[in-house]
């Protein structure tokens, strides 16, 4: 890892993007939040815990997370085809893994919590902030939880890793090119999700979990201190 390496934006290898979160920015929810990396815009509204519909998918034995990610249409500067497709499918699926294994949801037997997360504007990083907005989302809820989640993106540019990619970092075609290595985990450092396509070496993964760790801290402090201060508002806006 060299510290020379120069990010398009200027950045450290170690830096976020700015960061911004709110609480209860959708009054109809049972919980919502904002969570804005740089350009990237996640907002995430909560339903639940509420009787599953369909009835055939109710279990006795524990309550069920239902996630539903969505790019909304002038997320990017091309128009998205509205509808469901394989990523948005894709993704919906691992916010659920990466947020599951911090709620407990087995008080909750045949009932389902629906977590909505739309990509407000998109520049890279999307499933890590929508997941960072639903982890929020779901606290606000009051849904009992373990801890919150926070996630982060890191990134291997060529030999060099920096977290946090934009979408030209993201696009990145020198040398060994750009791999890209989402990474949620509690506070204690726990993983609940990691993905990884591309070629890396045992010792800069741990490199990359290394700085996964110390960057989810920073937006765990910040996912913190929004969820404190709607509780300081009494959950109104100022
Ligand atoms: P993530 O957003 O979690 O990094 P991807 O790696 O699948 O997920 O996408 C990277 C980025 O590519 C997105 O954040 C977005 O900026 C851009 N992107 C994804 N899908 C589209 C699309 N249909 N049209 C234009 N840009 C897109």
């Amino acid at each position: 890892m060299t510290n020379e390496f120069k990010r398009p934006d200027g950045r450290k290898i170690d830096e976020l993007r700015e960061v911004e979160a709110k609480v209860g920015v959708v009054p109809n929810a049972d919980g919502s939040a904002m969570f804005r990396s740089g350009k990237t815009i996640a907002i995430a509204a909560v339903y639940g815990p509420k009787k599953m519909h369909p009835q055939h998918q109710q279990n006795p034995a524990t309550g069920q997370l239902r996630c539903d990610y969505t790019m909304i249409s002038f997320s990017v500067s091309e128009r998205i085809r509205p509808g469901k497709n394989r990523r948005a499918m894709e993704i919906s699926e691992i916010t659920k893994w990466a947020l599951e294994p911090v709620l407990l949801l087995e008080k909750y037997p045949n009932q389902v919590v629906d977590v909505f997360i739309d990509i407000i504007q998109a520049d890279a990083g999307t499933r890590c902030a929508g997941i960072n907005a639903a982890s929020m989302a779901l606290a606000h809820a009051g849904i009992p939880m373990r801890n919150l989640v926070a996630s982060v993106s890191v990134g291997k540019l060529d030999k060099n890793l920096v977290v946090d990619l934009t979408k030209e970092e993201e696009d990145f075609e020198e040398g060994e090119g750009a791999t890209d290595i989402p990474v949620s985990m509690t506070p204690d450092g726990k993983v609940t999700h990691m993905q990884l396509d591309g070629k890396i070496r045992t010792k800069e993964l741990q490199d990359v979990l290394d700085m996964a760790k110390t960057a989810c801290g920073k937006i765990y402090e910040v996912q913190k201190k929004a969820l404190k201060d709607s509780i300081n508002m009494g959950g109104k806006d100022e």
